[in-house]
């Protein structure tokens, strides 16, 4: 489930290492939101498994499985693996390790990564970074945001990012079925104390004529509401499987309940992957939630 942050770090350090004259393969094993499309070089990331590579370089994902096939053991074998990441649930499954939970995005590590290189940083470049911290931070608007967010921001616009051209993109260019889904998750939407939550099952997206694409924003509409301190949004997946997104206000960390279901995440945002049934899953997220004694 790539989103910016995994995209435009993946992006920038292929970018940065190619100025270097290294040879660089780009692989995900999913789909990358069409959102995403406009960032140079986004193209050539493929579900590929990877080949016996030199170095392994893993970014923005807490913990192997988050990689699916593209972490292959057995291809890697003993060879090292770098990790870079940002997550509190992180597993520093690396031989090098390049973790910081204070960052705000993977995107933010990348950035001094690329400083440390020494490597001229252009406008694509730049542009891959800023997404990364733009999305992550749901344009700046996240606990997550610290002075150093906003001056590496500041210095990859100077570089020739844009962020109007990334909140354009990303956020103000929804389609047509993704908005009757939003309005149906709304309207199906329900507050239990001090928990806000909705459901989406698969049949309800195919009549939509939606693909899943495009319900990422959906549980921070959740979170606007003002009597709750958390949020949760399902989605029935074609094969049962049930993506589970979750939010908390400053204050309440959701990063337990994620991780007691089979996820993980940061204190403020933590996601997991249920397995079926679609109709007991609302009721197994508010248990976990209790057993962390979260509200
Ligand atoms: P989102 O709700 O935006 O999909 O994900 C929020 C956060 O939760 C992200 O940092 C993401 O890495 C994490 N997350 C989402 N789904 C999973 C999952 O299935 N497993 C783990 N370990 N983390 C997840
Ligand atoms: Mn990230």
């Amino acid at each position: 489930m790539p989103d910016g942050d995994c995209v435009g770090s993946q992006l920038a350090l292929a970018h940065a290492l190619r100025a270097l004259g290294k040879e660089v393969t780009l692989a995900l094993d999913d789909k990358i939101p069409e959102s995403l499309f406009f960032l140079d070089g986004v193209r050539a990331i493929a579900p590929h498994t990877p080949r016996a590579q030199d170095v392994f370089v893993f970014v923005d994902g807490s913990d192997p499985s988050r990689y699916g096939k593209a972490f292959d053991a057995a291809a890697i074998g003993a060879r090292p693996i770098i990790l870079i990441d940002h997550h509190i649930t992180n597993e520093p499954f690396g031989t090098y390790n390049l973790v910081d939970p204070g960052a705000a995005s993977a995107a933010e590590i990348v950035y001094a990564v690329v400083r440390a290189l020494d490597v001229p940083i252009s406008p694509a470049l730049a542009q891959a970074l800023l997404t990364g911290i733009v999305t992550d931070t749901l344009g700046f608007r996240t606990a997550a945001t610290t002075p150093e967010t906003l001056e590496s921001a500041t210095a990859l616009v100077r570089h020739g990012g844009s962020i109007p051209e990334i909140i354009d993109q990303v956020y103000n260019r929804r389609s047509f079925q993704t908005l009757h889904v939003l309005g149906y998750a709304l309207a199906h939407a329900a507050l239990v104390g001090k928990i806000i939550y909705s459901a989406l099952d698969f049949q309800t997206l195919e009549k939509f004529g939606a693909n899943g694409n495009g319900t990422n924003g959906i549980v921070n509409q959740l979170l606007t509401v003002a009597d709750a301190d958390i949020a949760f949004f399902l989605v029935e997946k074609k094969d049962g499987r049930i993506d589970l997104s979750m939010r908390a206000r400053v204050g309440t960390d959701v990063s337990g309940a994620a991780r007691r279901l089979g996820g993980g995440g940061h204190k403020q945002a933590s996601g997991a992957t249920l397995s079926p049934p679609f109709e007991t899953a609302v009721q197994r997220v508010l248990d976990a939630i209790q057993q962390e004694s979260l509200p």
